[in-house]
């Protein structure tokens, strides 16, 4: 792989491929048609371990591991989950502390578990908690920088689902690791959401080219095997409906995979366009290959048809990466969020500048423009008060009427616009009954309730 150039595609520069998003899918589905295992160990490599160090490396990180991992030359593996906490690693117990007596050094200490690649690992991602801030942080564990006894990473034996890659767990005690090897900036979920996301963007192809393969080996025997009368199975219409089904699955999983890279390689995928693919195309190249493995009856048994291993494959990148039932969780969570974030964005423009505001400039994933209002001479354009008209509920549609709502007598006076500004957001927050008022100029999607965002133009050229 590493020959080929499929390691760390999608990353420019460190003698990566440097393709697009979808170029870098097109060849985890290639390589997922053969295996989900070979596609896995791909993916860690590429995307959780390449990607973090990408991502979040330092510069002399970058430049002391990512060559050699593009060539396959150093193996990379990512411990995020623990023995007991999968779905929910923001409980997990792995811990970073000082060395008491080496400086410049932390001693980590926890465990992680089904962790793919880790007994052959030369670099392990591992992510703990700083023992003095509690947020979660990301180190680099590189295996010949490891005392004996404080990195074990035993194999998880007998596996029945994606034989082809190796999983395994990561002991760590009290294992030095010099501070140099922590990602200098990331904190919290965010370092291994950022990677995941990127992993999961991979697997939602990646399944369709073993559904797609499913489909091939099924139609191939369907048509080959007969029963009743000398027919083909192929003739039977209940055996072409499961291909039906597979084949359209496949089709829209594939397009919609497809379109969801191109917003990436414009920067407009959302987190949610993600999960909501690798949710769908995992579940329905399962479910599929369950149903086409019946075509195969008894044979189905036999790993020389290899439609069981396919089967137990998918079992897998359903279950991993955030398990499907945890995908809805999160987008259902969202969407109730959602319900209750009204947005009021107070605009405020310099005089000389009419008719600015429009949603779309507001636009934001997760938020719901319920309010536009302008200060200075920023009249709403037509196309806000859609949004307005719709939402009757404070009515704030006969209070500013698309005209300024506020115009300061002086709008040289700092103070007085001050003054009048707040005077005017406070008769806001009362009139629509807000009941939280926040001024963000980030994390936006996090924060309960309806926000007051305020974006101040006045000094924009
Ligand atoms: C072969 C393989 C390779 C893997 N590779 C890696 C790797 O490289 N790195 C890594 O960090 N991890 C890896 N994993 C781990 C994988 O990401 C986890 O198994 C997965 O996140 C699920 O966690 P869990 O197994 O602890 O299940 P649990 O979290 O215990 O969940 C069990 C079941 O309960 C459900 N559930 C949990 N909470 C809720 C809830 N609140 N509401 C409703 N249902 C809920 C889940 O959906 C699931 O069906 C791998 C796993 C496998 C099998």
């Amino acid at each position: 792989m590493g020959e080929l150039g499929l390691l760390g595609a999608t990353i420019s520069g460190y003698g990566c491929a440097g393709v697009s998003n979808v170029a870098g899918a097109l060849i985890t589905r290639a390589v997922e048609r053969v295996d989900s295992g070979y596609r896995s160990s791909m993916s860690v490599q590429s995307s959780l371990a390449m990607g973090a160090i990408h991502d979040f490396g330092s510069a002399e990180q970058k430049d002391r591991y990512l060559p050699e991992m593009a060539k396959g030359k150093l193996i990379g593996a990512f411990g995020l989950t623990e023995p007991n906490h999968g779905s929910d690693p923001g409980s997990m117990e792995a811990v970073a502390r000082e060395h008491p007596h080496k400086e410049g050094y932390f001693l980590l200490r926890g465990s992680k578990t089904w962790i793919t690649n880790s007994p052959i690992a030369d670099v392990l991602v591992v992510w703990a908690k700083l023992q003095e801030t509690g947020k979660i942080r990301g180190f680099l564990v590189d295996r010949k920088q490891c005392p004996a006894g404080t990195l074990e990473t035993p194999a998880i034996k007998n596996k029945t689902g994606l034989r082809a890659s190796i999983t395994g767990m990561i002991h760590l005690e009290d294992c030095p690791v010099p501070k140099e090897n922590m990602f200098p900036e990331v904190e919290g979920l965010k370092g291994p959401f950022t990677c995941l996301n990127s992993a999961r963007y991979g697997i939602a192809l990646g399944v369709m080219g073993a559904l797609e393969d499913c489909i091939d080996r099924a139609r191939a025997y369907a048509l080959e095997r007969k029963q009743f009368r000398g027919n083909p199975l192929a003739k039977y219409q209940l055996v072409q409906k499961k291909l039906a089904d597979a084949a359209t699955d496949a089709a829209y999983g594939t397009l919609a995979a497809i379109q969801v890279g191109r917003l990436k390689d414009q920067g407009k995928a959302t987190p949610d366009m993600i999960s909501m693919i690798k949710r769908q195309n995992c579940d329905r190249a399962l479910h599929n290959a369950r149903v086409l493995q019946e075509i195969f009856g008894g044979n189905a048994v036999s790993d020389e048809y290899m439609i069981g291993r396919h089967v137990a494959n998918l079992y897998v990148t359903q279950t991993y990466e955030g398990q499907s039932d945890i995908h809805s969780r999160s987008r259902l969570g969202q969407k109730e969020r959602e319900r209750e974030r009204d947005v009021v964005v107070l605009l405020i423009t310099r005089p000389d500048i009419r008719s600015y505001l429009g949603t779309g400039n507001y636009r934001h994933p997760g938020l719901r423009l319920s309010h536009l209002v302008g200060v200075g001479n920023a009249a709403p354009a037509a196309d806000p008060f859609a949004v307005i008209e719709r939402d009757t509920r404070c009515g704030m549609k006969h209070w500013h009427m698309g005209r300024p709502v506020v115009r300061p007598p002086d709008p040289g006076d700092a103070c007085m616009y001050t003054n009048l500004l707040y005077a005017q957001i406070l008769d806001l927050l009362c009139r629509i009954k807000t009941r939280q008022t926040c001024i963000f100029s980030a994390g936006i999607d996090r924060a309960p309730g309806p926000l007051l965002l305020i974006i101040d133009h006045r000094h924009d050229p």
